[in-house]
């Protein structure tokens, strides 16, 4: 099929899953704010989704996390304090974005419930929160059911059982998961969306997998390809003295087999679960073999789709710095605790940003899972 063509089916497909996946998000500031990606500018007069990064702690240590494999735990970093986060939600409130928590995992902070009220009762935004969802306690499930402190509530699992502690380094971690989802109300669990990272793994279990969580009363299940760069390309990249961002790396490509495989399981997986299971992004054939089986870096041929995501997001890091996604954590625009936020959005700084992500190979997007 022709790649462009291929390209426009992806970004409708995408729309599509997005639409599927998070109704109650369909605002119709968003609805007026999409033909703005089409013509014009390019770029929404207003970030559509602000994901704010409240933290860089986390208490697992997932195999394929690009945090965990550059060791950023392991810096002394601080959290914003509490006042200053409440200031950036307050400029974002004139925004009326919706506003996506993660981390790191959001629940280390122990003010986090406190910055939930703020943001959807002080703020009215729409609000989803991405967890690994092992440290949520009785009393925090039933403040936040009961003052309805969250839209979706996006939990990691990626496995059943001892997978899923394997990957994420954590001994009867998934038992403690399924415990604290047993615990959530009827109401609460509609708004659970289980995400899964596609792997070596875990592939050719999720058939099981997505069976044990609709039992569970979860109504979608979403599984993300795998961002990552092989050694070779990594190593490519540094001689070359290519920008090199937050990736994870792994040791080499998928080998044919196991690609075929692999997309024969997923393509027998949508026909069986239908909506109820999203994959993101929703690749090709053609797209899903590149993806996982094509080595970046001599070639321009690989199926290098333009970034959409930052001319209608943006993301926020724990010290209030804007950057234009999590894999281009150094790359900052302006510092949210003394800027305008939107003056930042429509800034010569992030225009320029724009035309460089949209220009550049930076390695990390080649298998970007936005
Ligand atoms: S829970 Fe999330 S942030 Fe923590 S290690 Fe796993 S992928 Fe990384
Ligand atoms: S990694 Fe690249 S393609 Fe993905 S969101 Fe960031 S800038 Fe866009």
């Amino acid at each position: 099929m022709n790649r462009k063509l291929d390209e426009i089916f992806l970004l409708y497909r995408t729309l599509l899953n997005y639409i599927i996946l998070y109704p109650k998000l369909i605002t119709l500031n968003s609805i007026y704010q999409l033909p703005f990606l089409l013509f014009g500018k390019k770029y929404t007069p207003k970030p559509l989704t602000i994901n704010f990064l409240i933290t860089h702690r986390c208490n697992l240590k997932c195999k394929m996390c690009s945090f965990f494999g550059r060791k950023t735990y392991e810096t002394e970093e601080r959290d914003m304090e509490f006042e200053d986060v409440k200031k950036i939600l307050i400029g974002i409130k004139k925004i009326n974005p919706i506003i996506s928590f993660g981390g790191g995992e959001p629940f280390l902070r122990e003010d986090f419930v406190d910055i939930l009220k703020f943001a959807k009762h002080e703020c009215n935004l729409k609000v989803t929160v991405i967890t690994n969802g092992t440290l949520l306690t009785d009393k925090v499930i039933k403040t936040i059911d009961k003052l309805d402190l969250i839209d979706y509530f996006i939990i990691s699992l990626h496995g059943l059982f001892n997978l899923h502690d394997e990957i994420v380094g954590l001994k009867g971690a998934f038992d403690r998961v399924v415990s604290n989802i047993r615990r959530f109300s009827k109401k609460l669990k509609s708004k659970v969306i289980i995400s899964s990272v596609l792997m070596r793994e875990n592939i050719f279990f999720f058939d099981d997998f997505i069976r044990f969580f609709l039992n569970e009363g979860i109504r979608k299940i979403k599984i993300e390809h795998l961002n990552f760069l092989t050694k070779e390309e990594s190593n490519f990249y540094q001689k070359e003295n290519i920008f090199m961002p937050f990736t994870f790396i792994r040791k080499d490509l998928f080998e044919k087999e196991f690609i075929e495989k692999a997309w024969h399981t997923l393509i027998n997986l949508k026909r069986k679960y239908r909506s109820k299971l999203i994959i993101k992004p929703p690749l090709s054939r053609e797209q899903f073999y590149e993806w996982y089986g094509k080595k970046i870096g001599n070639s321009n041929e690989f199926y290098r789709l333009r970034c959409v995501f930052v001319r209608h997001s943006l993301f926020i890091d724990p010290q209030g710095e804007v950057i234009p996604c999590q894999f281009l954590r150094n790359c900052k625009i302006g510092n949210t605790k003394n800027n305008d936020l939107l003056k930042l959005w429509n800034s010569a700084v992030y225009k320029n940003i724009r035309k460089i992500i949209s220009k550049s190979n930076f390695p990390v997007c080649f298998r970007c899972c936005k």
